[in-house]
């Protein structure tokens, strides 16, 4: 396959490029949607109808009489009636309707015997016509304007010119009208492309739009016929531009999208098509190929090209894009088409985003599971189908229950109790983690109301997750506030847990809101931290008071010199900071020993418990809360009491 360099190169300064220059600037046609159409369509009969009359009473009044009047009328009434057929036979009625109109201009002209001013007729008409914005209504009525004055006009001058140099000069005056008619039309053919420019191009980046993008590809379809493999429609989809939306603003999207836009075109020949259907998404199709490595090869120079970083507003950034690409099979609808690429594109945001993945079957079934669990999702807040489990936290220092963190679950009405990591993706996606975090808030502060009610001599925290679109939300602290006086809770009782992701997002805003949660008293904590890709600087500028170190780094501990490493690293940096530390999924009681040594604070962990049914808290809090449960005796002989 040529590259759009080359084939730029070889058109560079031929008349083929002037050629396509003008085949670029004029309308391409067969872009009315079917109401606007219709409209359209009516108008223009009536006007044709109303010529039949008008043709008559024409022939009439300059004294043609009454048979040769109707003669005239009575051919144009032959188009007007064909005309009036079926309108789902657009290309049929439109031809009609078209040579019905410049009929009555040969007419009107005839009936005069050829008075210039009668010749204006066909100007406007020509100009009319082009309302269908439809090249074959338009071309009818320019083939009728040649065969009237070229054809006729020169064969018998006098059935169309009524003076004299027109009658000796026949050719020079048939250029001279076709010339006319041309100029005449020119301001609405103009006006016909600029409309289809607007209905089929997108305002910021001048690529056509999902309209013109299916036309096309309906096109394409239609051309390949029943070779397989013969186009390819390729999604893409940018990953991290809403972070740029957010944090440089929406000029600088703007921006970035048009840079894309352009990077886009640079990556396919002149002849594809490279589309916007909407925010970061692009669509390309790419036609006349002949493998499969046609297109992979420009999903790759596309992925390539987007990952350039961006410098846009005084700042560098970078986002990455994801591409899903699908080919024609042999009985492929362009909605088929374009979904399938969609699907694929999704398959790759799925798994790690910046790559391409070709559309296969089974990748339909996948999507179809998860547009389900969306809904299912929705409905199972109504249906109170979801479950808070509580995993205990328990001091190093003193052995006893110190907190308890509150862990969600799905009971799902067909898959049993489903884990936060089968469904807390799809509920951030939808939206549905708002109501569903919300709930969980609430319920965990009304069962801590409980369980300090019952157990007043046992002081713990309760810790809540909360995912960075909770956090964006306005009402959130509100919401938080509501909760705590709903239930009489101390706000220094509860602790909410984030993670770095909500620095990566928007870190002016994250920073303002947890200011105002800190300000309302809660403490704050970083969740699975070390995980995250975000810089540590944050630490310095948010008030949060907990670090939670990420199982990795836990299990890291007892797996060698190196790996325990970055263990004692967090802590020693939590320290400095001045910030008390939480170690999680502690499994080994080597594992606690050796924290408990670095001086972390807190851990939770299978060791201690697993998250428990509320109903189980009460009893955990009986055995663990007033009195020291746990030892973390020093080597040689390190053990562990408890007496659950
Ligand atoms: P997380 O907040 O880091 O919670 C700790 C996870 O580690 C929990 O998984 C817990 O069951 C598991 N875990 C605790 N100790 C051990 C251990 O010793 N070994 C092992 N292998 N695992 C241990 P879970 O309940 O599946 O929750 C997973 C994640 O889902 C949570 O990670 C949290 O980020 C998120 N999540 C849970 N509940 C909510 C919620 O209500 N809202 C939000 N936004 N996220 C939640
Ligand atoms: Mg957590
Ligand atoms: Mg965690």
């Amino acid at each position: 396959m040529a590259t759009s360099a080359q084939i730029q190169a070889s058109s560079r300064g031929t008349p083929g490029r002037w050629l396509r220059w003008v085949l670029a600037w004029l309308p391409r046609g067969r872009s009315l949607s079917e109401d606007v159409w219709r409209v359209r369509h009516r108008t223009l009969l009536w006007l044709l109808r109303a010529h039949v009359l008008g043709v008559l009473l024409f022939g009439l009044i300059v004294g043609r009489g009454l048979a040769e009047s109707l003669e005239g009328a009575g051919i144009v009434a032959v188009f007007a009636v064909l005309a009036s057929t079926d309108p789902h036979r657009r290309r049929f009625v439109s031809g009609m309707t078209a040579v019905g109109l410049v009929t009555s201009s040969a007419v009107l002209v005839g009936l005069s015997g050829g008075v210039i001013e009668m010749h204006f007729h066909f100007f406007v008409m020509v100009g009319i016509l082009t309302l269908y914005q439809d090249w074959l209504p338009f071309l009818c009525a320019i083939g009728f304007v040649v065969l009237h004055h070229g054809v006729l006009g020169t064969l018998d001058p006098t059935a169309v010119y009524d003076h004299s140099d027109a009658i000796n000069n026949p050719f020079k005056w048939a250029l001279i009208h076709g010339g006319f008619v041309l100029a005449a039309s020119a301001a609405s053919v103009v006006a016909w492309r600029l409309n289809e420019e607007q209905a089929f191009r997108d305002a910021l980046t001048r690529l056509p739009n999902r309209a013109l993008f299916q036309d096309r590809v309906e096109h394409a379809l239609a051309r390949a016929g029943r070779h397989p493999v013969a186009l390819a429609v390729l999604f893409v989809d940018l990953d991290g531009f809403k972070g740029v939306n957010d944090s440089l603003g929406h000029g600088a999207g703007d921006e970035l999208l048009r840079v894309v836009a352009e990077r886009l075109r640079a990556c396919v020949r002149p002849a594809d098509t490279v589309a916007r259907l909407g925010g970061d998404e692009f669509a390309i199709l790419l036609e006349d190929i002949t493998a499969q490595e046609d297109a992979t090869r420009v999903a790759q120079r596309i992925i390539d090209a987007v990952a350039v970083p961006f410098h846009i507003g005084g700042h560098d950034t970078t986002v990455t894009a994801s591409v899903g690409v699908a080919f024609n099979r042999s009985d492929d609808t362009v909605d088929e088409l374009l979904r399938n690429a969609d699907v694929a594109m999704y398959a790759v945001k799925d798994s790690g985003r910046a790559r391409y993945k070709l559309f296969a079957v089974e990748m339909h079934s996948a999507v179809v599971s998860r547009v389900e669990l969306e809904h299912q999702i929705r409905v199972a807040c109504d249906l109170e189908q979801f479950a808070v489990l509580y995993q205990p936290i328990i001091s190093l220092e003193t052995g006893r229950l110190a907190g308890l963190e509150a862990l969600v679950r799905w009971q799902h009405p067909t898959r049993g109790l489903l884990a936060p990591a089968d469904f807390i993706d799809v509920a951030v996606k939808t939206g549905a983690i708002v109501p569903i975090g919300r709930w969980v808030l609430d319920t965990a502060c009304q069962r801590a109301r409980q369980w300090h009610d019952r157990h007043p001599s046992v002081p713990f925290t309760i810790s809540v997750n909360l995912s960075p679109v909770q956090v964006f939300q306005t009402d959130m602290v509100e919401t938080v506030r509501g909760a705590l006086d709903r239930w009489g809770l101390a706000p220094d009782g509860l602790v909410l847990e984030l993670t770095e992701e909500v620095m990566i997002k928007d870190a002016d805003t994250a920073a303002r809101r947890l200011e105002e949660l800190k300000e309302l008293g809660v403490q704050l904590a970083i969740d699975d931290f070390g995980t995250g890709y975000s810089s540590l600087n944050y630490l310095r500028h948010l008030p949060v008071g907990i670090l939670k170190i990420d199982k990795s780094f836990v299990d890291g501990l007892t797996a060698g010199p190196t790996e325990s490493a970055f263990g004692k690293l967090i802590i020693d940096f939590a320290h400095t900071l001045g910030l008390r530390t939480v170690a999680e999924g502690v499994e080994q009681l080597e594992q606690a020993v050796a924290l408990r040594r670095l001086g972390c604070h807190l851990a939770q962990g299978y060791l201690f418990a697993k998250p428990l049914a509320a109903t189980d808290v009460d009893a955990f809090i009986d055995a663990t809360g007033p009195e020291q449960i746990w030892t973390f005796a020093e080597s040689p002989d390190p053990a562990i009491h408890h007496r659950l």
